[in-house]
């Protein structure tokens, strides 16, 4: 799969602009606030309806213009497909386009262009605190599988009904009556939760491992583990049996939540680790280490992706390069040789052997 070819017309500070892009690496190089990120934003909202920057659907609208377009040829799912995309400046809804024809619902067009975005926030987000690895996880896993993302939402709503209980409690204790039917259901979904996800980051660290020993030259072995609530011994056993194991952690944190009035226990705790040849990444990677298994991380992410549906998705990396090492960059630029790869970056002189180099200076395509 491959997005063949990108028209912007009053996007972000594109005036109009037309690119050919290649199946390959496609080196987006321009001095900064030139549009480097708008394109791959732009890319990015093609396929799934969502910037990842705009609060608002209007910031994307070239100041002073009344509406902007993005319109895309791709190849995918073995034929030539086009999506476009209309949005407007003020509360006018967005209109969606596929071969054509005019979509009501963004569930038409996923599976089209789907796309991995990598950052520079990315690198540290394995020194970062749990709640950031958690969001990683959990929007992988809701793009694989959308169960799991129904699951999680459920969850998300019970543990904020539980939470305003235990916050209500010492004003009235008879809400306490209701805790728990709140309690049993949380342990259920819960239970779900972490049987998906002791299979998701199975899966996504094998992967990691590979690329990690690809960019390593085989030096570290890298190996993942996830971490949930520490009743549960085996996260691959059966969701009944994960039920009763959160359950027993529940009941010893029983009068903990009350005095609290925290919800202290389940798998919106959970976590994962990364060792490096035994050695924690979290405590002891240096940088170049951190950076390079985060990296691998992404690039797993998008081969689960891959694998689900039969298509690899196109792998946006935003400045990113210039955080890395020549060897680490050369790897980026010239070895990540599956797929459609864009990359921005700021200094001219990069260059890819994989693919093309695109210069932008103030919305306009050299
Ligand atoms: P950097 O190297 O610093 O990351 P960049 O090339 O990625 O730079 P972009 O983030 O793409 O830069 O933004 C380029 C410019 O786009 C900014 O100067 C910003 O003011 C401008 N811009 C953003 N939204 C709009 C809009 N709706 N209309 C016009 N210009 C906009
Ligand atoms: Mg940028």
């Amino acid at each position: 799969m491959n997005l063949k070819s990108l028209y912007l017309r009053d996007f972000r500070n594109y005036g109009e602009a037309r690119v050919e892009f290649e199946p390959g690496v496609n080196l987006i190089v321009g001095d900064n606030a030139q549009g480097k990120t708008n394109l791959l934003e732009a890319v990015s909202y093609l396929g799934s309806g969502r910037s990842f920057r705009a609060m608002k659907t209007s910031e994307m609208v070239r100041f002073g213009a009344d509406f902007a377009e993005i319109q895309g040829d791709i190849f995918s799912q073995e034929r030539d497909q086009s999506l476009r995309f209309l949005l407007f400046n003020g509360s006018r809804p967005r209109q969606i386009f596929r071969n054509g024809a005019k979509k009501k619902a963004l569930g038409e067009i996923l599976g089209v262009l789907p796309t991995v975005l990598f950052c520079p926030e990315d690198l540290l987000i394995l020194k970062m605190g749990a709640a950031q690895r958690r969001r990683f996880g959990d929007t992988a896993l809701c793009q694989l599988r959308p169960n799991y993302d129904a699951a999680l939402t459920e969850y998300n709503r019970i543990l904020e009904q539980k939470s305003r209980i235990l916050k209500d409690h010492f004003e009235n204790p008879a809400v306490l009556a209701i805790l728990p039917e709140y309690n049993t259901r949380l342990c259920q979904v819960g239970a779900l939760l972490i049987s998906y996800r002791a299979r998701f980051y199975e899966g996504l660290g094998k992967a990691a491992a590979k690329y990690h020993g690809q960019f390593s030259g085989g030096a570290e072995e890298f190996a993942l583990q996830y971490k949930t609530v520490s009743t549960v011994g085996d996260p691959f056993a059966p969701v009944s049996k994960l039920t009763e194991d959160l359950q027993n952690h529940l009941e010893r944190h029983y009068r903990a939540e009350l005095e609290t009035a925290q919800c202290l226990t389940g798998p919106h705790k959970d976590d994962f680790t990364v060792s490096l040849s035994g050695i924690d990444l979290k405590s002891y990677g240096s940088q170049g280490q951190t950076r390079t298994a985060a990296i691998s991380l992404k690039l797993a992410q998008r081969e689960l992706m891959g694998r689900e549906w039969g298509e690899e998705p196109v792998l946006l990396l935003d400045d990113v390069l210039s955080e890395l090492d020549p060897g680490r960059q050369d790897f980026v630029l010239n070895q990540i040789v599956s797929g459609q790869v864009f990359i921005t970056c700021c200094e001219p002189g990069r260059f890819t052997k994989l693919g093309k180099t695109i210069e932008i200076r103030k919305g306009s395509i050299l």
